[in-house]
Parts: structure tokens; C-alpha cells; sequence
């Protein structure tokens, strides 16, 4: 059976350089689409800035509901509410994602674990301050009927744990699991190299695990085959390892060694 031919393109680690250059099967030199223009510290601030501005939602629905302003007096209190809740959620989901993201490029350390558990549920935290206040503020109003108390409340609640859940990390990395994974590549003995001389894995546009071995039937029929460091799987949200090729070119190896 011939073998299908496949574009090899490598990606870089997002913190580390800017290449938008790869080479295809044939040795071409071939553009990469996915090299990042931010690294983390873009993705943090943004994140931040979009946090700030859910909170913001957040403050003028307490105000409207207050009495303090009253924007858009046309519309009802209730809606307003509303309105303000959903762009809160919005801002608060979309702000987390950047801040995932940043994580996964740029991962706290293990050995203090309480930056270590606030850094990876910080968005959570975030949903938490961008509802709590509201809902208990309009569980307190005295002025509103129990019917729109109700609605709004049920709202609120339903953006906080819709935030709350969205934000979350399932699955969080760690500076100390980025270098392990790097290690078990190592220990194969059997692993290709960048031009950097850095180990370096592959996977495929929907892969859900890096291969260290270029030919693992598992990538035979993509067209295209990803490559970069175990630090740029990681990136790509690539956190496991294909165990067929990690324990096959660990046998090959240690026969080749016995020879
Ligand atoms: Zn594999």
C-alpha cells in the first residue's frame, strides 16, 4: 500500500518565538497558519480587562437596581437587569477563556499550591464576585415585586453557575507536568529533534493525543501532521501522550540497546 503522502508542519511554542515556517513531506518550506502573535501575558491582560467589564455590568445593574441611575428608562427595570446579567456572563465567559489559554501556554508551578489553585480557578472566582453581589442585592430589594424577584434572581443564578462552570479548568497544567511529559519522551530514546535539537512530537488537526513516533498508524491517514516541542502540544491542548508509540519505541529502543 502506498503510503499517503502528508504535509509535516511544525508549530512553535507560543512564549518562545514567532515561526511561520514549516516543511512539508517533500522538504518545502510551507507557511504556518497557527503561529501565535500573543503569549500568555496578552491573553492575561485581556482577560483581565474582560473581567472588569463584566464587573462593570454588574455594578450598573446594582445601581439601576438601586436607584442610583436610570439608564434607558424606557425599559424596564427587570430587563435591564437581564440585559446587564447576560452581558456580564459574556464578558466574564469570554475573559476566562483567554485565561485558560494562558495557563495552558504559561503553567504555574506545582510547588505552591495556593498560586498554583488560584491561578487555575480564577475564573471561577471571578464569576463568583461578578453574580454573588448582584443576586444578594436583589434577594434584599424591598421595592421589587415577587414576581420579577423571582426572574431576575433565577437569572443571576443561572449566569453564575453557567460562568462559574465555563471558567473552570477540567483540566489544568502544570509546569511540573509539562516537564514529565518532556521526560517521558526522552526516555524513549527514540525521538525526533527540532532544528533547536528539542525533542519533538506529532499530532493531527483533531488529535486528542501527541505521538512521538511521525508514522503511528493513528496519524497515517491525516493530511496534516503537526510537530513542535511537548511545551507547544501542551499549548494546543495536547496533554496526553499516545502510549501505543511511547512504550513500541521504548521496546525498539531497549532492543536496539541489546544488540
Ligand atoms: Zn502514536
Amino acid at each position: 500500500m502506498a503510503k499517503k503522502e502528508r504535509n509535516i508542519i511544525e508549530v512553535a511554542e507560543k512564549n518562545e518565538s514567532n515561526k511561520k515556517i514549516g516543511v512539508d513531506s517533500k522538504g518545502k518550506l510551507v507557511e504556518v497558519k497557527e503561529t501565535p502573535k500573543e503569549g500568555a501575558k496578552t491573553k492575561r491582560i485581556i482577560a483581565i480587562c474582560l473581567w472588569l467589564v463584566g464587573i462593570f455590568f454588574e455594578v450598573v445593574a446594582i445601581l439601576r437596581l438601586k436607584g442610583t441611575i436610570d439608564w434607558i428608562p424606557s425599559m424596564s427595570e427587570t430587563v435591564f437587569l437581564i440585559v446587564c446579567l447576560v452581558l456580564d456572563c459574556i464578558a466574564v465567559l469570554i475573559g476566562s477563556q483567554f485565561w485558560k489559554k494562558a495557563n495552558h501556554i504559561d503553567p504555574a508551578s506545582e510547588k505552591n499550591p495556593t498560586k498554583f489553585w488560584i491561578q487555575n480557578n480564577l475564573g471561577s472566582i471571578i464569576s463568583v464576585i461578578a453574580f454573588l453581589p448582584i443576586i444578594i442585592f436583589v434577594l434584599t430589594d424591598k421595592d421589587m415585586d415577587k414576581k420579577n424577584k423571582t426572574i431576575v434572581s433565577v437569572v443571576a443564578i443561572v449566569a453564575l453557575l453557567v460562568a462559574g462552570i465555563g471558567s473552570y479548568d477540567f483540566n489544568p497544567v502544570s509546569m511540573e507536568q509539562v516537564e514529565k511529559a518532556q521526560q517521558e519522551v526522552l526516555a524513549t530514546g527514540n525521538y525526533d529533534v527540532n532544528e533547536d535539537g528539542e525533542a519533538i512530537v506529532y499530532w493531527a488537526e483533531h488529535s486528542k493525543k501527541y505521538h512521538v513516533d511521525k508514522d503511528c498508524p493513528a496519524l497515517q491517514n491525516s493530511e496534516n501532521v503537526y510537530f513542535g516541542t511537548v511545551k507547544a502540544a501542551y499549548e494546543k491542548g495536547l496533554t496526553e501522550p499516545c502510549r501505543r508509540c511511547i512504550h513500541e519505541l521504548e521496546e525498539e529502543h531497549t532492543e536496539e540497546e541489546k544488540q
